[in-house]
């Protein structure tokens, strides 16, 4: 009898399936194509759209929210969580701007996702008559 020794939940669409590895490497629970190729994905090397924020000198923000384009090997997150702590941005940030490019050699660069105006443009908007 085939034992179950993974489980995991499908976040490719909203359905949410349960799926799962037995022993023989055989693949339970999807209802398609697209979640069968997530749970070998899973299984084999899993991979993660990197998000998070880097700090931004001069700008209307201090920090500006970064991802990558493309997943990354789940094994190389905590390396490039340290590449992109060490990035700081110049005001202003457009967005979309590419921070970090083929990000430890995985292909996948590191992106802003949000445009970070200077702050003294802020400063003279106001005193504008
Ligand atoms: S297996 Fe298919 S239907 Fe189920 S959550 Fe994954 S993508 Fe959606």
């Amino acid at each position: 009898m085939k034992e179950i020794i993974r489980e995991m939940i499908c976040i490719v669409c909203p359905n949410g399936c349960r799926l799962t590895v037995d022993d023989s490497g055989e693949i339970g629970g999807y209802q398609c194509e697209r979640g069968l190729g997530y749970a070998r994905d899973e299984t084999v090397n899993p991979t993660r759209v990197l998000t998070s924020t880097v700090r931004v000198i001069g700008g209307v923000h201090r920090r500006c929210p970064v991802k990558t384009d493309r997943p990354v090997p789940k094994g190389l997150l905590m390396k490039a969580m340290e590449r992109v702590n060490a990035v700081e941005l110049t005001a202003p940030v457009e967005c979309g701007q590419i921070i970090l490019g083929n990000l430890l050699g995985t292909e996948s660069n590191l992106v802003t996702t949000r445009e970070i105006g200077r702050a003294k443009e802020i400063i003279s908007e106001a005193q504008a008559p």
